[in-house]
């Protein structure tokens, strides 16, 4: 699941409200600061946000799509709920505009040049089956191979 690329959304309904429920959810019980579809076995492009520690406001995107990237490339250091354990430098562009539909099936568009485009870009990799360990430096890379490995026979072989 975590490796196939979702579907869009074809129509904004009640039913993709309940998910949307559903992920903020999850999200919160696991605390982290995003979380997409795929995480939890929804094979559709969304995803939702929301940390009130690092200034990620609270926010579903449905069918995001990044319109603009700028500024430098950065290292950051990145863990994910999907892959206990496992953290990583992953390199990405600072400022980031996003376009996306919110609950009410609305486009929305919005610039952020902080935590928050980072987190985006994240859960975006995770609509087209990116993961983390795809992007991360060499060196975590090989830090984490062990754990990867792991990760990989828990979840019968094939990742
Ligand atoms: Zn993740």
């Amino acid at each position: 699941m975590l490796r196939r690329k979702a579907q869009p959304v074809r129509s904004v309904d009640a039913a993709v409200r309940e998910l949307v429920a559903d992920m903020f959810r999850t999200m919160d019980l696991e605390e982290g600061a995003g979380l997409a579809a795929p995480q939890v076995g929804e094979p559709v492009r969304i995803f939702v946000t929301g940390t009130g520690e690092r200034d990620v406001p609270r926010r579903a995107f449905i069918n995001p799509a990044i319109v603009d990237v700028g500024g430098e490339l950065e290292w950051m250091e990145e863990g994910c709920l999907s892959l206990p354990g496992i953290r990583g430098s992953v390199r990405r562009p600072v400022t980031v505009t996003i376009r996306a539909l919110d609950v009410d099936g609305r486009e929305f568009e919005e610039t952020r040049s902080d935590f928050a485009a980072r987190v985006w870009q994240h859960e975006l990799d995770h609509l087209d089956g990116i993961l983390i360990i795809d992007k991360m430096s060499p060196i975590d890379r090989l830090r984490v191979r062990r754990q990867v490995k792991d990760l990989k026979l828990a979840a019968g072989g094939d990742g």
